[in-house]
């Protein structure tokens, strides 16, 4: 039972005073972050590359101190804590396991380092095996050297699970797999994470692998949080521009538009904007965004949208419509059947839409979750 929070931790490496020919100043790894993980819930971490994932997993095991804040399991402050004393289980994307040892030794090296009876290991080992479930055991027998890279994976996984840690820490731990292994791995850890119920940080660089495992995800970017929240909370109601268009693929299209009389006038048309949003979204230039399921199309009042492809997916049955207005690339998703076409009117699903400053990041309208039933 672990509750993890981080409390405005602040971490700047040695090399944070540094500044460039350009006179870019970094920014610390990690800025004042405050964060609260449920007991036995998993969090993804997602963001750009450097925004400070792999520095949040460091200071939560214990291989990177902060400068400022503080670090609680439960209520233990354990800032000062070494890692060795933290009872965590960390998976990393390079596997590191003890080449020379087979499976078991892997999983058994704990044990002897921690002075605990060969019974009490054995039976560990084979509960856990138990657990990591089928053909397991035939991994045990085998030098990591003769692994594939998802078995590796699933041994480094399975050492850090008998060791019955408090926190579970994983930091890409499947980023080094071909796409299909990929897959069948992360629905395997994910099914333990379920079975384990072990709190656990996931990072990764991936939106949809952040999606898949998380129970609620963190985006970080620049050192800074920028929103925590489940899928439907940054999908829905993002809390700016950058998440906005950081999570969901495609990513949302952003369009340059003016209001003017109740209209969302474009270059080359104009729609209605119904009374309910008119009465949010002041007169004049703004942003609007539009995901690709919200476009409507073959609209009678549409805007003509000149295509340039039309990509066929035939596994969600679905085709992608391609094409520009003012120069912003417009995605519209249509049937798997669509024809070839030159142009379509297409019109904004009013309740999908979002509004954004004309500048910046701010939001001025989000569509928040939609009554699916
Ligand atoms: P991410 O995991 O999101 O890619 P990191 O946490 O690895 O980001 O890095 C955050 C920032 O800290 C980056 O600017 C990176 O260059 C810097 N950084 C990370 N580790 C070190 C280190 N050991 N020494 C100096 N700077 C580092």
């Amino acid at each position: 039972m672990t509750r993890v929070r981080l409390e405005k931790v602040v971490k700047e490496y040695d090399n944070a005073d540094q500044v460039t020919l350009t006179g870019y100043k970094h920014p610390p790894a990690l800025n004042e972050v405050s964060l609260d993980i449920k007991d036995g819930e998993t969090m993804s971490i997602v963001g750009p590359s450097g925004c400070g994932k792999s520095t949040l997993l460091k200071v939560v095991a214990g291989l990177e101190f902060p400068q400022k804040g503080h670090v609680y399991y439960n209520d233990f402050d354990i800032t000062e804590i070494k890692p060795q004393d933290r009872g965590v289980g960390m998976v990393f994307q390079d596997y590191a396991l003890y080449p020379t040892m087979k499976g078991k030794g892997n999983l058994a090296y704990y044990f002897e380092m921690h002075e605990q009876t060969k019974e009490e290991m054995e039976e560990r080992v084979r509960h856990t095996a138990q657990l990591m479930g089928v053909d397991f055991e035939l991994l045990l027998g085998r030098l990591p050297d003769t692994l594939s890279g998802g078995e590796k994976q699933r041994v480094a996984i399975a050492r850090c699970i008998v060791r019955d840690p408090m926190v579970f820490l994983m930091d890409e731990p499947i980023v080094n797999l071909d796409a299909k292994r990929r897959e069948q791995t992360r629905i395997e850890i994910k099914k333990l994470l379920r079975k384990f119920a072990i709190t656990t940080i996931y990072v990764t660089h991936d939106q949809q692998e952040a999606v898949f495992m998380g129970d609620r995800i963190t985006v970080m970017r620049q050192g800074i949080i920028e929103q925590i929240g489940t899928f439907d909370d940054l999908y829905y109601s993002p809390c700016n521009l950058f998440v906005a268009t950081f999570i969901g693929t495609p990513p949302l299209n952003i369009l340059p538009v003016e209001i003017i009389d109740g209209q969302v006038i474009m270059q080359g048309g104009h729609w209605n904007l119904p009374e309910t949003l008119a009465a949010v979204i002041r007169p004049g230039k703004t942003r609007m965004g539009v995901r690709p399921e919200g476009w409507q199309l073959n609209t009678p009042d549409g805007v003509l949208l000149p295509v340039s492809h039309i990509e066929r997916i035939p596994t969600e049955r679905a085709a992608f419509i391609h094409g520009s207005l003012l120069d912003t690339h417009v995605i519209a998703i249509a049937s798997l059947e669509q024809q070839e076409i030159k142009h379509i009117a297409i019109t904004p699903d009013w309740e999908r839409v979002y509004f954004f400053e004309q500048e910046g990041e701010g939001i001025i309208h989000t569509p928040s979750v939609p009554d699916f039933f």
